[in-house]
Formats: structure tokens, C-alpha cells, sequence
């Protein structure tokens, strides 16, 4: 399976990651990657840019290095109820939105609560992915959160760095393989996301691509084969 572009990844803005915005894209020139979205964390993770970051995206050009360049943010969800901390006008300036559980932002709830709360951020129309929903810290249950977003329209992330072995997360590959198995019962589209944090990480599938063809989970519900393709999934 040939991924041709990567929807999640930070550049220094975002306080905790080091290359700027054109080492970033220029990785993903050299890598052949026709899209790159570049999803900075939201204002109230540690060290992130602020919401006037975001106010300015408009600056930026849409092409660099002949890479289709998507700009928008990693927002935080802040607590169960599903709020996060993006907020109008920041949001209209946004190409591509994550939402994303993050321990210095939100504690977990229990099972329902978390997926409660996931179920209310997709409701969010500036939300189009749900990142790495994988980490047992968070944890969810699966059937749920996958028949949402198929009603919602809201993609489900297979987060590559979640799968390192050096990873924060826990039990991340059990868990995506839990999701993607669901998906693939009710027919629901995922994306996977380098969430890369240095230029080397860009573009970097190699673990989710192995847990994908452990599932045997197929092409047409990887919606990172084609630029046409993720951009009809955008909402
Ligand atoms: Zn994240
Ligand atoms: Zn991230």
C-alpha cells in the first residue's frame, strides 16, 4: 500500500519538536509525499504557540517544494465534556483539525466517559481527525468510537509513533488493531499520521503499515492514498 501523504506532524512552534516549517516540508519533498499537513499543538500544551499562531496561518503559501501543504492544529481536548482549546476566529483559519487526548491537558475518565467525550469533540465541525486514540492511559471502547465517527464523518488516526517502542503510549498496537478490526466490520475509513516531531519522522509509516497488514485491512479504507481522496474526507 503506497501512502502519498502525512496529516499529522510539528514543527518547533510547537514547543516540544525540532525542525522549522521548511525542513519539514522539504523532508517531505525529498520523501516523494505529494501532501503534507503540518498540526501544531494547541495553546495550552506546555511550550505550544499561542492562538495568534493560528489567526496568521494565511500567510503561509499553500505549496512549498511542490508539496500540497495543509496547516492547522493538534487542538487539545481539555476535558470529558469534549470542549478543547481552539476557539473562532483562530478555527476558521485552519486547514485540517486534530483532536487529541493529552496528559498534561486532560485526566481520563472511565471507559464511558472517555468515549463520551471523544463522541463530543467529533461533534466539533472544525474537528477532522481524532488523534491516536490508542493509549490504554485513555482508554475507550472501540465499537463505540468507530461507529461514530462513521456517523460523524470524523477520521480515526493510526498514529506511527504511537507504535514505537519507546513510546509514551501503552498498549498501542493491541489497541489499533482493536479499532482497525471494528472499522473494517462497519466499513469506516482511517488516516494514518507520522505525528513526526523531527524531519526524519516525516513521512514515517512503517509501523502502522505493519499493523495494517496484520489486520489485513484494506486499501480503500486508508484514506492516505490519494490527495483527492483525504480532501473529500475533510469536511
Ligand atoms: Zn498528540
Ligand atoms: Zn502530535
Amino acid at each position: 500500500m503506497k501512502l502519498v501523504l502525512d496529516t499529522h506532524t510539528h514543527t518547533i512552534a510547537s514547543g516540544h519538536a525540532y525542525n522549522t516549517l521548511n525542513e519539514m516540508v522539504r523532508a517531505a519533498a525529498e520523501k516523494g509525499l505529494q501532501l503534507l499537513a503540518v498540526t501544531e499543538h494547541g495553546p495550552a500544551m506546555p511550550g505550544s504557540c499561542q492562538e495568534i499562531y493560528f489567526h496568521n496561518l494565511r500567510a503561509i503559501s499553500r505549496v512549498k517544494y511542490g508539496v500540497k501543504l495543509l496547516l492547522g492544529c493538534e487542538m487539545n481536548i481539555m476535558d470529558l465534556e469534549g470542549r478543547v482549546d481552539l476557539a473562532l476566529p483562530a478555527l476558521e483559519e485552519i486547514d485540517i483539525g486534530i483532536a487529541s487526548m493529552h496528559i498534561p491537558c486532560v485526566a481520563s475518565g472511565s471507559v464511558k466517559e472517555n468515549t463520551r467525550a471523544y463522541q463530543r469533540v467529533m461533534e466539533n465541525p472544525y474537528v477532522n481527525i481524532i488523534g491516536h486514540p490508542d493509549d490504554s492511559r485513555y482508554p475507550v471502547d472501540y465499537r463505540q468510537l468507530v461507529q461514530e465517527a462513521k456517523k460523524q464523518g470524523v477520521l480515526l488516526e493510526l498514529n506511527n509513533s504511537s507504535l514505537k517502542p519507546n513510546g509514551f503510549r501503552q498498549d498501542t498496537r493491541k489497541n489499533d488493531m482493536e479499532m482497525l478490526r471494528y472499522c473494517m466490520e462497519y466499513q469506516v475509513p482511517v488516516v494514518v499520521g507520522s505525528d513526526a516531531h523531527v524531519e526524519e519522522d516525516v513521512g514515517n509509516f512503517t509501523l502502522a503499515q505493519e499493523v495494517l497488514e496484520a489486520v489485513g485491512f484494506p486499501e480503500e479504507l486508508v484514506a492516505n492514498t490519494s490527495v483527492d481522496k483525504l480532501m473529500g474526507y475533510l469536511r
